[in-house]
């Protein structure tokens, strides 16, 4: 909808979203509400960089090329405060697209993070691409006045809104390209307007901006000092940055509010020249898991920014990476297609890699509750590596962590440290949730043996076991749910001697259950793994990898599943003597169907089951 008003303005409404999140934002941010100056700010300095590249990829452009500033001022008597910037601006159209509408998917994230639980994370507003309408939280009125880099001056737009619903457009006069924004304060907001204030203020969000931030009055003064460091701040020495600065850096570039686990700055030097600062954040970020936003790592050229990393950078399994990569020589205009064919690119991404995985190697070491708390929120995606990045997986395997049958979460090294004698291989159970592997039948001998078994519980652990099928460390891996229980020397003398009597006593039940389950079971056999459960489902023993996807992503089953019953349970034992029973053919697919439940897979046959079981149980006497 839009009306004209009165003074040759145009009325536009916002998008129903935005009013939504306009309403909902003032009342969650209020405690925060400096967080404005932070997300103005850092527009402009965007503003700013977008004009380089766009003077880079146009060099006919026509504006004068004078040095770039951010102003600050403020206004007592009229209750207002301004930002300006001589950025790039933006013509009517980008008014209405970029403050009208919301174009990024990430709004309804941020409604959620408003109204749901944890509402501090308001501050996290600038991660969701909606900082402008902070404003509105000490403004009871915004005025924009801007003009595009290449327009003519009558070409400038005036956008007004008391941020309830609609806005107003009207063309105006500007003579310097760029935008100026003014706010006017609602009531109660004048402890703003203070240079104090606002100078610390600025000092703590931008001092990272490396563009000359001046504060006061609306005309630039000669030889006037910016308020910030006006440099960028990887690039300057590790020297002069203490821990609190790399904290302080990370929330102003992330919007995170928690601090960073750890972080790495490096300045490269050589054939290629580069600087790394990279973050390892402390929660994991909203957007994750979803496939196509990541925003993880901001690529600049010469401390300009230029494209945020989307996989050319770090591999996908390091997602999780905050942070800057500023290259000296990728040409300012690159674009994702060159950066997957530079050699600078390559050179970059494999030490920003081997950096990272050796940053968290230090932590696993030596802050192991630091690790911890990274593993939890990050361990599913670093273990996409294992499939990923084929290279370095032992350097990866090293980082692992998974709970066992013995503690809550274990190294491979620990793991294999403290073995048994006798054993020679890492036994594992793969189940689709880590309740249904600890639950497991499969686990029955390994713990009466004190055999310490992996639960793996997450669909990703498939890679983790495909990748670390030859080995670990010399030891193969071995899964408890798949073909011969194979303890090895851990097995003596008796129990081969039982087990091989039990094969001989149970000849006939085996065949004939071979029979009745023909199409479900693809054998039957006897087991070693079982103390207390009757019967259990494994795998082949060939069925390779492919076998344990279809395990976890199918019904549950395996392709070629195998029943197998265990020789001391009187259940077995009342079927071997009732062979010619009526209910025989009922109890064998129970028993099956028990052992498919026991695995966390689903039932072909819900209602047959149902059926079988209450037959069962009617006719007990
Ligand atoms: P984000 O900065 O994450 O994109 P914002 O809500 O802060 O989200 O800003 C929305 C958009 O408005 C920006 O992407 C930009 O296109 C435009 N914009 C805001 N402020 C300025 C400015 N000072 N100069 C030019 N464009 C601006
Ligand atoms: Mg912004």
């Amino acid at each position: 909808m839009n009306t004209y008003a009165d003074a040759g303005g145009e009325t536009f409404s916002f998008e129903a979203e935005v009013t939504q999140l306009l309403d909902l934002m003032v009342h969650s941010l209020y405690s925060n509400k400096d967080v404005f100056l932070r997300e103005l700010i850092s527009n402009a300095s965007d503003a700013i960089d977008r004009l380089r590249l766009e003077r880079y990829a146009h060099p006919e452009m026509t504006e004068p090329d004078d040095a770039p500033w951010i102003r600050v001022g403020f206004d007592r008597d009229a209750g207002t405060i301004t930002i300006a910037d001589n950025g790039v601006g933006m013509s009517r159209t980008e008014v209405i697209d970029h403050l009208g509408t919301i174009a990024r998917s990430g709004t309804s994230d941020f409604l959620r993070a408003l109204t749901g639980d944890q509402r501090g994370s308001a501050e996290a507003i600038g991660q969701f691409g909606v900082g402008f309408y902070s404003a509105f939280v000490v403004a009871e009125q915004v005025v924009l006045t801007t003009r595009r880099a290449g327009l003519d001056p009558a070409e400038a737009v005036r956008w007004t809104s008391d941020g309830r619903g609609t806005y107003t457009l009207e063309p105006v006069e500007r003579a310097e390209r760029g935008t100026t924004v003014v706010l006017h304060l609602r009531d109660g907001q004048e402890d703003l307007l203070n240079e104090h204030r606002l100078r610390t203020v600025i000092r703590r969000f931008c001092d990272h901006i490396n563009r000359p931030i001046f504060l006061g009055g609306t005309e630039s003064a000669a030889g006037e000092e910016p308020v910030n460091q006006a440099a960028a701040f990887w690039s300057r020495p590790k020297s002069e940055l203490a821990e609190r600065d790399y904290h302080e850096h990370y929330r102003s570039v992330t919007h995170d509010t928690t601090d960073p686990l750890a972080y790495l700055h490096s300045k490269v030097e050589g054939q290629y020249e580069y600087t790394l600062l990279l973050y390892i954040p402390g929660t994991a970020p909203y957007d994750l898991w979803l496939q196509q936003a990541r925003s993880g790592v901001k690529l600049h050229v010469q401390r300009v920014f230029v494209l945020e990393d989307s996989g050319q950078l770090l591999p996908d399994y390091l997602r999780f990476v905050r942070g800057v990569i500023d290259s000296a020589d990728l040409p300012l205009n690159v674009s994702r297609e060159i950066l997957q064919s530079s050699r600078a690119v390559d050179h970059i991404r494999s030490t920003a890699v081997k950096k990272v995985l050796r940053l968290l190697r230090g932590m696993a070491t030596d802050e192991p509750d630091k690790y911890a708390t990274f593993w939890e929120h990050f361990g599913s995606v670093l273990k996409e590596g294992m499939a990923e990045d084929p290279a370095r997986r032992d350097e990866l395997a090293d980082l692992l962590r998974f709970p066992s049958t013995h503690a809550e979460s274990v190294s491979l090294r620990e793991y294999a440290d403290r073995m048994k004698e006798g054993q020679d291989k890492i036994y594992y159970l793969l189940a689709p949730t880590l309740a249904d592997a600890g639950a497991s039948p499969h686990l029955e001998a390994y713990r009466a043996k004190g055999v310490e078994v992996l639960l793996l519980g997450e669909v990703v652990d498939n890679w983790v076991v495909t990748g670390l099928l030859q080995a670990y460390d010399g030891k193969r891996l071995q899964s408890v749910a798949q073909g011969d229980p194979a303890f090895g020397d851990l097995e003596d003398a008796a129990d081969k001697e039982r087990a091989e009597q039990a094969d001989a006593t149970y000849a006939g039940l085996l065949d004939k259950l071979r029979t009745v389950l023909r199409g479900r079971a693809w054998d039957v056999r006897v087991s070693t793994r079982l103390t207390s459960s009757p019967a259990c489902i494994v795998s082949d023993g060939a069925t390779t990898d492919a076998g344990l996807v279809d395990r976890l992503q199918g019904n549950g089953i395996p392709s070629r599943p195998i029943l197998e019953i265990n020789p001391d349970h009187t259940l077995v034992d009342r079927l071997d003597r009732h062979q010619d029973d009526p209910r025989f053919d009922d109890l064998a697919h129970v028993l099956f169907d028990q052992g498919v439940l026991t695995l966390g897979g689903c039932l072909e046959d819900p209602a047959a089951f149902v059926t079988r079981l209450n037959a069962l149980l009617s006719d007990a006497d």
